[in-house]
């Protein structure tokens, strides 16, 4: 049990093949509580009755500061603190560099890095006050090789900017005894390429894959939980790539 009666909070955790909810129920069979965030309420409480007894889920679209805010309060409220976030929330779409339009900038953008930035000034305030938390930001191969296998420029830049607004946290937050590290997936097999990968580029794209296979949500997961966890105490500022080899630098 590696996070015994720890408060973890997942944004974009209800997607049911999704990263979140993996690291959600992966999460609470360590003993933790989460709180499952998504859009939607319904599917947010759903997916959180889904890990089990004991965890809460709340609407929460993180790219809107007060929506954040008062989730984290009412995390609080009903569990007591917070010792964990893990900002999970993203959108990606597959446009090549003319192709992309104010419009898909700004929804690319603000969920994937203003909302990493909402979602931490959210729970800033009681990490500092109790002198401790863990927070994981999920960026991607994208941001690192420029280009992913599926999202445009836009995606990568975001999620480029995901890393060094990490980082920056890591350095500001160290000293008030707050860990930030961010996780760098390859290819996962999860809905957020929305069907537009066919099995033929799947194999494709496995054959430039050191490990052989893409990967699934289990393994990005297990990563979230190394970087919650007392097993990496010393560890902030990082970056764990969970990319079977696709990516070696
Ligand atoms: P997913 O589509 O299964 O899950 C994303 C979740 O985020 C959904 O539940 C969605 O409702 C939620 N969401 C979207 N906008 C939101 C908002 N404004 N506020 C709150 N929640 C919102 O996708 P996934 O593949 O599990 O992706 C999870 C994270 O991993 C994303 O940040 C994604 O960019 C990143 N990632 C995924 C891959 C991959 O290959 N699947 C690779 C690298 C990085």
């Amino acid at each position: 049990m590696l996070l015994n009666d720890r408060v973890c909070v997942i944004t974009g955790a209800a997607s049911a093949r999704g990263i979140g909810k993996a690291t959600a129920r992966l999460f609470a069979s360590h003993g933790a509580r989460v709180a499952v965030l998504d859009l939607d309420a319904g599917q947010a409480e759903a997916a959180a009755r889904d890990i089990g007894p004991g965890h809460i889920g709340l609407a929460c679209n993180v790219t809107d500061r007060a929506a954040c805010s008062t989730a984290a309060e009412e995390i609080i409220g009903r569990l007591g603190r917070i010792d964990v976030l893990v900002n999970n929330a993203g959108i990606t779409q597959p446009l090549k560099i003319m192709e992309i339009g104010p419009e898909n900038y700004d929804a690319v953008t603000d969920v994937n890095l203003r909302g990493t930035l909402y979602m931490s000034q959210a729970v800033i305030p009681a990490m500092r006050g109790q002198g401790s938390g863990a927070i994981v930001c999920m960026s991607s191969v994208s941001a690192q090789r420029g280009g992913g296998i599926f999202g445009g420029p836009h995606y990568s830049a975001a999620k480029g900017g995901v890393l060094g607004l990490a980082k920056a946290m890591a350095r500001e937050l160290g000293p008030d005894g707050v860990r930030v590290n961010s996780v760098t997936p390859g290819l996962i097999q999860t809905d957020i390429t929305g069907g537009k990968l066919t099995p033929e580029l799947k194999v494709e794209i496995a054959k430039g894959i050191p490990l052989g296979r893409l990967g699934v949500a289990d393994d990005v997961a297990n990563a979230c939980l190394f970087l919650a966890s007392d097993l990496s105490t010393y560890i902030t500022g990082a970056v764990i790539d969970v990319n079977g080899g696709m990516l070696i630098h």
